[in-house]
């Protein structure tokens, strides 16, 4: 049986932090989200206002021109802005996906070239692991790297990559000893030679985050270029993602609580029969269970990313755990909020079928929950 590890204590600095952050979501954030959904469009005002607030700093060390605040921090801003759109609290996830393996692995000179860049959010990065025929399984890769005296010749097609066509540059994963299946990880700024933006798709939710295949043909970067050790980026993307899931876990969270809030305050004022529909039993319980369960998703979530501030043995597959629990609770909650609205939950005037929509992805993306289960099932061994 495992040890039962410490518990977390919110400093008051990140509550209040929270608190700014909220109403900032709620006043500059919430009216926008509806249109950039319908029309699929990248925010550059959201981008830039998150910028201004020093938002985006979040999750970088003070050295590197952020906040210093840590992973409990930046998941409570990342939940705070999902409450009200998770397609702009994708914009701050993939500030710590695609600059996470500088943070981790990179060389200081890497360190000095990109980071500061990104925590001012001048820059934007993007985590280019994915392909077509390789999703779960990182193995199947097929983009290569092959070694030109003191530079790397990068060919191939990722897909699925968020910030497609957005990011000032990109992490590369490519297989560079095919028969040892082994990858390494690069940095491919945006404006080399070879690099374009390919199909970019039609998708059910966060529309407003660009998602697509760029392409690496031929594309040259130095040595200079690469994260950690050749040979070892798989090492790179797995450290990565098990931090980083946890920005997945808490939109989640940020969705079912935007969505309960929304069908409590709907609920009170909607009536029919003669009385508000939160005076009917059958709506009023599924109000308390949505609010359980997301308080229950939450208390996992904070838990799991305090165990990654302290580096504590077992947060690996706390990050899992969290993932999964607030992904399928998110879901769950938000299928609930639009019954709790009926009719008026199933179209776009109202913020609740967004909601729903936006949700689904949490269950995918950061590793799908399937994966996310055989890693927490291969640690109970
Ligand atoms: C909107 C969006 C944004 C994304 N952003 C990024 C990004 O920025 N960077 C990036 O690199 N990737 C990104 N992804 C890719 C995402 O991480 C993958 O979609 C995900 O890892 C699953 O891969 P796949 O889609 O190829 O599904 P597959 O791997 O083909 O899986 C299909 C189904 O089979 C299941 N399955 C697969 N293997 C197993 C197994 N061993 N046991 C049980 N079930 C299994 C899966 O859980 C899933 O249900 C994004 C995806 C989307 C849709």
């Amino acid at each position: 049986m495992e040890a039962i590890s410490d518990v977390y204590t919110v400093p008051h600095e990140h509550l209040d932090l929270c608190a700014t952050i909220g109403q900032i979501a709620r006043e500059k954030i919430a009216p926008r989200s509806a249109e950039i959904d319908e029309r699929a469009e990248y925010p550059w005002d959201v981008r830039k206002l998150l910028a201004e607030q020093d938002i985006l700093g979040l999750p970088f060390p003070i050295e590197y021109g952020g906040t210093g605040t840590g992973t409990l921090m930046l998941n409570m801003a990342v939940e705070e802005i999902a409450k009200v759109d998770a397609s702009c609290a994708l914009i701050l996830m993939v500030q710590e996906l695609g600059t996470l393996p500088i943070q981790l692995f990179g060389s200081e000179e890497l360190k000095e070239r990109f980071l500061p860049r990104c925590a001012t959010g001048e820059w934007s990065p993007a985590f280019a692991l994915s392909e077509p025929e390789a999703g779960s399984d990182p193995g199947g890769m097929q983009t290569s790297a092959v070694k030109d005296g003191d530079e790397w010749v990068i060919t191939g097609t990722k897909n699925w990559i968020s910030n497609l066509g957005i990011a000032d540059f990109y992490i590369c994963f490519a297989v560079t000893d095919r028969e040892n299946r082994r990858m390494t990880a690069f940095v491919v700024e945006a404006d080399r030679q070879g690099f374009s933006v390919g199909k970019l798709e039609h998708k059910l939710g966060i529309r407003a985050s660009p998602t697509g295949q760029p392409v690496f043909d031929g594309v040259r970067v130095p040595d200079a270029n690469v994260i950690g050790e050749v040979g070892k980026g798989l090492s790179v993307a797995l450290a990565t993602l098990e931090r980083t899931r946890l920005g997945a876990a808490a939109q989640a969270v940020g969705i079912a609580q935007g969505a309960t809030d929304y069908a409590v305050a709907y609920a009170r004022e909607r009536r029919q029969f003669g009385k508000p529909i939160n005076e009917f039993q059958g709506i009023s319980f599924k109000l308390a269970d949505m609010e359980i369960r997301t308080a229950a998703a939450r208390e996992l979530l904070y838990k799991a990313c305090a165990m990654a501030d302290r580096g504590e043995p077992g947060r690996g597959k706390y990050s899992s755990m969290a993932k999964v629990f607030c992904s399928d609770t998110a879901m769950a909650v938000t299928v609930e909020a639009v019954q709790v609205l009926g009719g008026y939950g199933y179209v776009k005037e109202y913020p609740l079928e967004r909601m729903m929509r936006d949700a689904k992805i949490t269950q995918i993306y950061e590793g799908t929950n399937e994966i996310q289960r055989l890693v927490i099932s291969r640690a109970l061994k």
